[in-house]
């Protein structure tokens, strides 16, 4: 029988050493999440309770949406606005109260904490709670906190998901779930790959509209799109789901074993999995062999940003023939990420959370071809004459399965290329 799991290196990142940092940390907040989560939930709308700082992190990082209706603002609460929190709530109801008189097409409301100490002494999930009870049955309101002293930047679209777990309605459906957001055409793709292996229904969360919301129950399959949904995770096996242990779907390989895995649940035999993959596959595999002209041999260091680092290492260390010296995420979840450690060859540091200084003083001294960390942390390293990657592009561009592959090779040839051809004038 044909097998399609990946062959694991003699000995795997799974059990390596964990450098465990808890120093400072350069990464955005979790309020980043919106930017996402706006676009694919059409008639959510997200409500900052924050500062101004928070209103121009917003603006600045979803300026393009000026041009579309909005689907998130910021209710700005300053210190003379509360005489006490009272005054704070009923400011809060009556902000939410103009808004959903205003947007009839608003069906899901979710109120994001933040930072400021105004804010923190809010109770936002009584506040979710008692407006809920006011505009039901046409908007539930939910919360949970953006806030950069509790997440990270992915961490708030985990937030956001798990927040809404215990919303989701009873369901008895043998049925396939996949958890995170994906930009819809790779969304697409995923459920037409899979429903061409027979598999069926598939739900996604979250959903597009809020009448389209999952359900979630003893049969229901949980296949994770992101590797940062712990939380979600956790609450979606609390409901009596079955959470699939699988590579992430990046790269040829890693798509195959993601893909693979939920087949194999559902019972698809390896011919038709053949059938649907082999094409897709191919192009993947082809994709990639031009970006991997430039970085094979070349060493990449990871700072923690976006939680995708491990699977993402995997991937350019086995697909792309990169050399990975540092891979750091600021959390390392074994049950969620362990398979993609398992595939990751022994060798490199891997280093969960953040000490700024001592990393930046790690990289220094490796100085890696490569290094993909926080728009904070690039120009410096750029300044000092290491290549860099954003780790932010990683999540705004549309990655994951076997169409995107080359893509997603591509980001990181790029800088290196750039860099070739800016020492080939120089020379
Ligand atoms: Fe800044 Fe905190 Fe607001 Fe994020 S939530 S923009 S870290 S104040």
């Amino acid at each position: 029988m044909t097998d399609y799991t990946p062959q694991p290196p003699a000995a795997g990142c799974r059990n390596a050493p964990i450098v465990k940092e808890r120093g400072q940390r350069e990464v955005f907040c979790g309020l980043t999440g919106i930017i996402w989560l706006h676009r694919k939930m059409q008639d959510a709308f997200f409500l900052v309770v924050g500062s101004r700082t928070c209103a121009h992190l917003l603006q600045s990082a979803a300026g393009v949406m000026i041009f579309a209706e909005p689907r998130f603002g910021t209710a700005i609460l300053e210190e003379k606005d509360l005489a006490g929190l009272a005054d704070a709530n009923a400011e809060l109801d009556r902000e939410v109260d103009r808004l959903l008189a205003r947007r009839p097409d608003i069906k899901q409301l979710f109120l994001v904490g933040s930072c400021p100490s105004e804010v923190i002494k809010l109770d936002l999930h009584r506040a979710a709670e008692r407006l809920t009870e006011r505009h039901a049955p046409h908007v539930r309101v939910m919360n949970y906190s953006g806030s950069g002293i509790e997440t990270t930047f992915t961490e708030g679209e985990d937030a956001c998901l798990a927040t809404m777990v215990p919303t989701l309605p009873d369901t008895d459906e043998r049925q396939l779930l996949l958890a995170g957001a994906l930009p819809d055409v790779v969304e697409d793709q995923a459920v037409s790959l899979l429903s061409a292996m027979g598999i069926e229904p598939i739900r996604c969360l979250p959903a597009h509209r809020a009448a389209e919301t999952p359900g979630v129950g003893a049969n229901t399959v949980v296949a994770l799109t992101q590797p940062f949904l712990n939380e979600t995770a956790a609450l979606l096996e609390r409901r009596g789901a079955k959470i699939l242990s699988a590579p992430f779907p990046f790269g040829e390989e890693g798509t195959t074993a993601w893909l693979w895995t939920i087949a194999q649940e559902f019972g698809v035999s390896p011919e038709t999995f053949a059938k649907v993959t082999d094409a897709p596959r191919a192009r993947a595999r082809k994709a990639i062999a031009a970006a991997r002209e430039t970085l094979d041999g070349k060493s990449i260091f990871f700072f923690p940003d976006s939680q995708l680092e491990i699977p993402l290492a995997r991937f350019l260390t086995r697909e792309c023939g990169m050399k990975a010296v540092e891979v750091g995420a600021p959390f390392i979840n074994k049950q969620i990420v362990g398979p993609d450690l398992d595939l990751l060859e022994e060798g490199p540091v891997i280093a969960e959370g953040q000490d700024v200084d001592l990393q930046l003083d790690r990289c220094h001294a490796a100085r890696p071809d490569l290094t993909v960390c926080g728009l904070g942390l690039a120009n410096p390293l750029e300044a000092d004459g290491l290549s860099t990657k954003w780790a932010i592009e990683l999540v705004f561009t549309p990655v994951h399965l076997y169409e995107q592959a080359g893509d997603l090779a591509g980001l990181f040839a790029r800088p290196l290329r750039r860099r070739e051809i800016l020492s080939d004038l120089e020379g």
